[in-house]
């Protein structure tokens, strides 16, 4: 093993004198300031300074292992990425994190507060984004060299802010604050290609594009070191920003042409399946696809010293996080066939082996398709390519399977290019993210590329950090696990099974307690200054945040408000109760801000009615991101996960929330299933329709909402307060849920879940009525958590997919 370590850098073991030491030399050399005359924004710039170059060494040292090892390399392409806030982050993975916690205390400062001062990076819309950013943690935590590659958007996902109870989205400028964390990579610089004509001319034999009137773009990279824990790698995320070539100001005369390449990386698109910009859209999937890949050869060839390209896939692998970067299967086979004269055949046969792709919907409406003018025009020879590809796949099948099978999954139909044929038929490995959804992917949705290609699918259920969710999320938490199974499953989650020992323990099942309580209570003191609202920390949390959609019903839970409230005006007693939710609506999707303005406005009357004397309240918090799932995830005591089931492909907040020791009130849907497997069903509340009920509902078109509603007079009360005038405010959005709900076929089933799903709640009220076995299904929720663990998940990706060894390098002291 070489040893990349210097000296002085061996003695880096930072101490609390170390750290106030730098801190003073940094805020004297950045702002001539002392630490009790400095602030909260200077604090953050100088501490964040430590921060980078506590890891600058080992990102060094990574990159010189990585060439020097040339072992083979992940590329994740992902049009979002999620991580947060990376302060508390990038400490805990030097393993400083108490080191500088207690330094500042010393100092009369608050490290959480100094904190609070970064904007999240916020570059995706949920779940999607969130795991990417979670994969690249778990990367460089178990010593795989994984690269992220993405877009730098320049506004981050919408800031939300409520109005009268109606969502508005403002611009999320998280970079006005200097991005602390990223290194402009001018030199790695490549140029990206739109538009224009290709003529096919013949140079020595082969058919080369000349290309004419294209719009050149630079794409600029920025790294941002993605730090792993203690004696992990500290690998790159790479986001790339469109400015213009230098070399081409004269193409771009006027402000409107500047302002369309600005464009090109300003906004995330906060919609899953947008409708909206879709020209834009393309140009990004492309523009980051293309300038990664080109990036990867650049690397392939200088670094590595390499030329043979059919040697590519023994030295990178190239995933594809949904469909957003399918387009990485055709600008491989561009750069291979027309930049690097492979023939076609041998360069099809390298791409398939380097390109992988993770489906994350079955949804069919959030199937990406993109019209063939479109493409044609933007994108000219991709799109020849594409063609090439489709005419090959349908050739090499002819007369093997029906022509109706060729028909269903070619990539190009009626003037469209369906993006998940072609990452299925361009890549080695397709997977679903959690068993329920795999099976179906290979039984329902993708059924005939499973027949045709049965050996590249695969399932690879979700997981998430446990080092965020509970390291830095709920230290009170990890410091009871640290004195109960001692400080291993830190970095062994597996170890957390240890905490089941403490089933009968009393003492800890009190602690247990007692920290939930100082959680809610901390989260109380949030709600009261974010929103005035009281709440009482003794009452049950009962927390659903995620996306607003209507498939993840936050519909059924605003039903069990409302017949909860009736229950209270009537006199029937229930256990005190606070409703917690956080969630963004794409702004296009006028249901689902819909669904907010009627819970807002729900949540008013209630919040506001003495009659109830607060048995019930119902929170909704603005802007649900990372940071504030932070806040709310280890002081729930009930996870909502109540999709229609089918629907939601695996779920992470589901993981989350079981890690910090909240009960799972779940439909039999995606990871939930896991979930259930993990902690046995006696630990969980699960109701509602299974797989088979729901299709069976969909094929026979049998599902009659009205009829249910007319026969149950509970759930007649609870829609009707919607347009009887009992939720005050709403009338037209509380008609059109309550037109949606009762409509023949509706989709998302959520009258056919009402019963049930009260029944699950009644349950859940007679178990918080049983203190004890609450803290002890609570306690087998924490230790089984450990499944979850996405440095697990990593490690099966990159054994079964990607087939990585991991980079030796020196552990380092600090
Ligand atoms: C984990 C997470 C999600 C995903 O939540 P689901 O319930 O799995 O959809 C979305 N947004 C944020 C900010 C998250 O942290």
């Amino acid at each position: 093993m070489a040893k990349y370590l210097a000296e002085h850098e061996r003695k880096m073991q930072l101490t609390k004198e170390e750290f106030k030491n730098r801190l003073k030399r940094k805020l004297n050399d950045y702002y001539e300031e002392d630490i009790d005359t400095a602030s909260t924004s200077e604090l953050f710039a100088a501490i964040s300074a430590i921060v980078r170059d506590g890891y600058a060494p080992q990102w060094r040292r990574t990159r010189i292992a990585e060439t020097k090892q040339k072992e083979k390399q992940v590329y994740y392409f992902s049009i979002e990425f999620l991580p947060g806030t990376l302060l508390k982050s990038n400490l805990l993975n030097l393993g400083w994190l108490k080191t500088v916690r207690e330094a500042l205390s010393d100092l009369g400062l608050d490290l959480d507060k100094i904190a609070e001062y970064e904007p999240d990076m916020a570059l995706g819309n949920g779940g999607l984004g969130r795991l990417a950013a979670a994969f690249m943690d778990s990367l460089a935590s178990t010593g795989y060299t994984g690269n992220g590659n993405g877009i730098r958007y320049k506004y981050g996902l919408f800031k939300q802010k409520f109005v009268n109870g109606y969502q508005r989205e403002l611009p999320n400028d998280w970079l006005k604050k200097e991005g602390h964390w990223e290194v402009r990579r001018e030199s790695k610089s490549v140029l990206v290609r739109f538009g224009g004509k290709v003529n096919m001319v013949e140079d020595n034999g082969w058919l080369i594009p000349q290309y004419e009137g294209e719009r050149v773009v630079r794409a600029v990279p920025y790294d941002v070191a993605v730090v792993g824990y203690q004696d992990g790698l500290t690998n790159t995320l790479r986001l790339w920003d469109a400015e213009i070539p230098p070399e081409e100001e004269l193409n771009y005369p006027t402000i409107s042409d500047r302002r369309r390449v600005e464009d090109l990386t300003s906004i995330l698109y906060p919609d899953d399946s947008n409708y909206e910009g879709r020209l834009l859209r393309l140009k990004q999937e492309y523009f980051f696809v293309s300038a990664g890949l080109q990036s990867i050869l650049d690397y392939y060839i200088t670094k590595l010293g390499n030329k043979n390209f059919a040697q590519l896939s023994d030295y990178v692998a190239v995933h594809i996080n949904d469909t957003h970067p399918a387009m990485a299967i055709a600008e491989l086979m561009r750069l291979l066939v027309d930049e690097h004269r492979v023939d076609w055949d041998t360069a099809w046969n390298i791409t398939q082996k380097v390109m992988s792709y993770t489906n994350h919907t079955i949804m069919a409406e959030a199937m990406e398709k993109w019209d063939v003018n479109m493409m044609s025009e933007l994108l000219p020879r991709i799109m020849q390519i594409i063609t090439e590809i489709d005419r090959r796949y349908c050739e090499g099948l002819k007369g093997r399977v029906s022509d109706a099978v060729i028909d269903r999954t070619r990539i190009i139909k009626n003037g469209q290019v369906q993006m998940a044929h072609l990452a299925i038929i361009g890549s080695h490995s397709v997977n679903g993210v959690a068993a329920l959804h795999t099976q179906l992917l290979e039984t329902e949705v993708l059924k005939d590329f499973y027949n045709l290609y049965p050996e590249r699918f695969n399932n690879k259920t979700n997981g998430i950090t446990l080092r965020r969710w509970l390291q830095i999320a709920n230290p009170e938490l990890s410091d009871l696990l640290d004195q109960t199974i001692g400080k291993e499953w830190r970095s062994d989650s597996n170890k957390m099974l240890n905490f089941e020992k403490y089933y009968h323990d009393t003492k800890v099942l009190n602690q247990l307690h007692e920290i939930k309580l100082d959680n809610k209570k901390k989260l109380a003191k949030f709600v009261k200054e974010q929103t005035g609202i009281e709440i009482d920390p003794t009452a049950i949390f009962d927390v659903q945040v995620k996306r607003m959609h209507a498939y993840k019903r936050q519909t059924l839970k605003l039903l069990h408000i409302l017949k909860l409230y009736q229950d209270l005006k009537a006199r029937i007693d229930h256990p005190k109760r606070v409703i917690i939710f956080g969630a963004k609506a794409a702004p296009s999707y006028v249901f689902a801000k819909q669904i907010i303005k009627v819970i807002n406005e729900t949540a008013n009357m209630i919040n506001n009615d003495p009659d109830i004397h607060g048995k019930l309240k119902v929170v909704f918090l603005e802007n649900y991101n990372v940071s504030l799932a932070e806040k709310i995830i280890p002081a729930a005591d009930i996870s909502e996960q109540i999709s229609t089931t089918t629907k939601e492909a695996s779920g992470t907040s589901n993981m989350k929330l079981m890690a910090n020791g909240a009960l799972t009130v779940a439909t039999m849907d995606g990871a939930n299933i896991e979930i259930k497997d993990a902690v046995g069903e006696e630990n969980i509340f699960t109701f509602g329709l299974n797989k088979d009920q729901v299709y069976k509902y969909y094929a026979e078109k049998s599902y009659h909402p009205r009829k249910m509603y007319e026969e149950d007079p509970v759930m007649k009360k609870a829609v009707d307060a919607l347009i009887d005038g009992t939720v005050p405010n709403c009338s037209s959005e509380g008609q059109a849920l309550v037109n949606n709900f009762l409509s023949d076929n509706e989709q998302f089933l959520v009258l056919a879940d009402f019963e049930a799903y009260l029944k699950a709640q009644e349950k859940v009220e007679q178990t918080w009525a049983q203190k004890r076995i609450w803290q002890q299904m609570s306690l087998v929720n924490i230790a089984h958590s450990e499944r979850f663990d996405s440095d697990k998940t990593i490690e099966r990706y990159a054994q079964d997919i990607w087939h990585l060894k991991k980079l030796k390098i020196e552990k380092v002291d600090r």
